[in-house]
Order: C-alpha cells, then sequence, then structure tokens
C-alpha cells in the first residue's frame, strides 16, 4: 500500500481494544455524555480490525518516514479485551511499522482488572500503563463506581500493587479535577501512592455544557493553585504534575507535554473498535458525532484523515485560535486551553477556554512563582 505524502502525520494513535466498561463513573465522556455512539460499536475490536488498524499504522510510518511513534490503547476499559487482544495489536503494529520506526505503547485502565497475566504481557511487551484514580478511597468513590454503587479504589489498589511488583511499568496517575475534593488531602492522597508522574485533568466541558463549578469566581484555578504551591515549593519534588510542568515549560519557551495548555501536541487520531477514525475522543462532550470523520482503517488510509476538516480544526496553531485569544498575554502558554473546552453554541470553537479566567490566573500564579523561584525581575 502507498500513501501520497503530505501534510501533519499523525503520531500519537489512540486505539479503542473495547467499547464498554466495567465502571460507571459519573463524568465519563463516553457513556454519561452526549454523544452515545458506543452503543453501536462491537464490543471488543475484532482479529480484522486489529489487522487493518496494524497495516494503516505500518503504512503511515513507512510513508511519513515517522523515528517514533506513540500508540495508547483505551476503551472503555482496554483490560475488559483480554491479555490476547492486547498482544494481537501490540505484535501486529510492531510488525508492520518499519525497522527504524519506535512504537511507544502506553495503555490507560481504570486499574480494577490489573492480574498478573496482565502484567506478565505488559512486562514482556514492554507496555506503560497509566491509571485514573481520582484521589483517596473517599474521592475516588464518589464518582469511580460500579454500575450498582459498588466502589472501585479497593481494586486499583490491589493493581497498583500487582502493577509495581513488576518493576518500572507504572506511567502515573490520571485524576479528573473535582473541586469539592479538598485540594491538599487529594494531592497527599496521590502523593501516597508513589506515582511517576500525576495527570490534573479539568473536567471536559464547554459553552454549552459548562463545568458544574462555574456559578463565578475561578475555582478550578484556586483548587490548582493550593496544589500547585504544596508541589512546586515541596523541599524535594515528590512527583511531576503534567500540567504544571507544560506550564513551567511554556513559561522557559519550552512546548507543552499536554493538549490542555500550549501551542503545540502530537499529531493524534482516534480508532474506534469498528476500525472508524475519529478526530478526538474528547470531542463526545460537544455534540452526537461531533468527532466522527466517516472514514475507516477498512477503506482509507490515515494519510486521508490528515487532511479531514475534523481533524485539521484541531490543530493547536496560532491563527486558528479566536481573536480574543491572539491578543491575550497568556496565550502563549495557554494556547486557547483544551480544544474540546472551546465548543460554544454555534457548533464551533473559535472561542476562548470555558476556563479562560482559571486558565489565566493560573498561568499568572505559576509565572510569579517561577520568577520568585529563579530570583529574576518580575
Ligand atoms: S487565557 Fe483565555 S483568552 Fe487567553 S489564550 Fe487562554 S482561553 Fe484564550
Amino acid at each position: 500500500m502507498t500513501e501520497l505524502v503530505r501534510d501533519v502525520p499523525f503520531q500519537q494513535f489512540i486505539v479503542k481494544l473495547h467499547s464498554r466498561c466495567n465502571l460507571s463513573c459519573d463524568y465519563c465522556y463516553v457513556y454519561h455524555h452526549v454523544d452515545q455512539s458506543w452503543r453501536d460499536r462491537p464490543k471488543v475490536m475484532s482479529p480484522r480490525t486489529i489487522e487493518a488498524v496494524a497495516a494503516r499504522i505500518g503504512e503511515h510510518a513507512e510513508a511519513y518516514g515517522l523515528r517514533e511513534i506513540f500508540v495508547v490503547l483505551h476503551g472503555g476499559e482496554p483490560l475488559l479485551a483480554g491479555p490476547a487482544v492486547i498482544e494481537d495489536v501490540i505484535t501486529g503494529i510492531r510488525s508492520r511499522v518499519p525497522a527504524a520506526t519506535r512504537v511507544d505503547v502506553t495503555l490507560q485502565t481504570n486499574g480494577t482488572l490489573i492480574d498478573e497475566r496482565f502484567v506478565e504481557v505488559f512486562a514482556r511487551h514492554d507496555i506503560g500503563v497509566g491509571i485514573s484514580v481520582d484521589g483517596g478511597r473517599e474521592a475516588n468513590d464518589r464518582h469511580r463506581v460500579f454500575a450498582d454503587g459498588r466502589p472501585s479504589f479497593a481494586l486499583v489498589e490491589q493493581g497498583l500493587a500487582r502493577l509495581r511488583s513488576a518493576g518500572d511499568l507504572w506511567t502515573g496517575l490520571l485524576c479528573a479535577v473535582d473541586v469539592t475534593n479538598d485540594p491538599l488531602a487529594t494531592y497527599e492522597e496521590l502523593v501516597a501512592l508513589r506515582p511517576p508522574q500525576i495527570d490534573l485533568l479539568l473536567p471536559l466541558a464547554n459553552w454549552v455544557h459548562p463545568p458544574a463549578a462555574a456559578a463565578g469566581g475561578t475555582p478550578y484555578a484556586d483548587w490548582l493553585i493550593t496544589v500547585f504551591d504544596r508541589w512546586f515549593w515541596a523541599p524535594h519534588r515528590e512527583t511531576g504534575i503534567r500540567l504544571f510542568e507544560s506550564i513551567i515549560g511554556l513559561l522557559l519557551g519550552g512546548i507543552s507535554d499536554t493538549e490542555a495548555v500550549g501551542l503545540n501536541s502530537a499529531k493524534a487520531i482516534t480508532i474506534e473498535t469498528d476500525g472508524q477514525l475519529e478526530a478526538s475522543d474528547a470531542l463526545k462532550t460537544t455534540a452526537p458525532g461531533r468527532g466522527a470523520t466517516g472514514l475507516s482503517v477498512h477503506r482509507d488510509s490515515l494519510a486521508v484523515a490528515t487532511r479531514h476538516p475534523r481533524v485539521l480544526e484541531m490543530h493547536r496553531t496560532f491563527d486558528r485560535l479566536p481573536p480574543l485569544c491572539q491578543t491575550c498575554p497568556v496565550v502563549k502558554v495557554c494556547g486557547g486551553g483544551h480544544f474540546s473546552h472551546r465548543y460554544g453554541h454555534d457548533g464551533g470553537f473559535a472561542h476562548p477556554s470555558v476556563y479562560c479566567a482559571d486558565l489565566r490566573k493560573l498561568i499568572g500564579h505559576v509565572n510569579r512563582a517561577v520568577v520568585d523561584a529563579l530570583g529574576l525581575a518580575a
């Protein structure tokens, strides 16, 4: 298979192995938001689709001469697919990319199903594992529960212990910010789990579906600033916090490591269990089908997807930002925030982030802390 080489290639491939989840978190963007397309998808990615996914990623890496690609195994809950499917996907992709292409694989899981079989597969295929947890037992179990209301934290702890016993596979924690949780207690509980990194995520919200705590003020900035001060001024670095490290990096002229801030981001494509290509999972929080491209690995090359309007509109460049962002003093750091947070009633993204005031305040605070720490004149 050959592709026409032009446009910006994808570097990150989010592969949905299973479209269902064993948890029913109340804020989940897959099951409890406006896009209900999961109902029509196959539960597990089939061998035929796995083969097509591997072939498409392989031809994409070859056509664009990609030296490194990032494969993120995702769901629903990807572990529901079972260890054999995980192995098939990874061996399939690695066998299809050119020998010079490094394939970096991570898997994002709720952590409740990790057992020895999975750990053995993770170790054998060098798969980094990220676990979603929202704090300690109380904070986590307020939202992250089974459909019958049973809590999940105890199972996550067990899964984490199994993962740790296998060495260096754990990449970190992914934590959705809930401002009703105490920020310091949440940080201490997360750090007590000894994660290599924490990813603090603002809730997926936008101007049509505003954040729960949106009634005036800057509750998200205030929550994050409390955590930042505890983390930044600690006598030694206890863990990495991706959002804060990205803001600091951007303030110092570097690049962002998260799509939450900054004007750069890895170009990513999401592949659903039926092989359909979606611009981004986060768009499931905007309008039904807003992320759909109508393309499929069974018919279309990934090069075609790089030119799709739904993909192009997500490129984080200055000239794609709304006028207000273009004149904003923190635009080079904020970058308009997360793309999905800019969705408005007109069905487009030409708006500042629904978290604009929070982002400005947080970035200003981090800037002052960096200036203080470096002993610079403001
Ligand atoms: S702080 Fe607000 S106006 Fe400034 S770049 Fe971010 S979203 Fe746009």
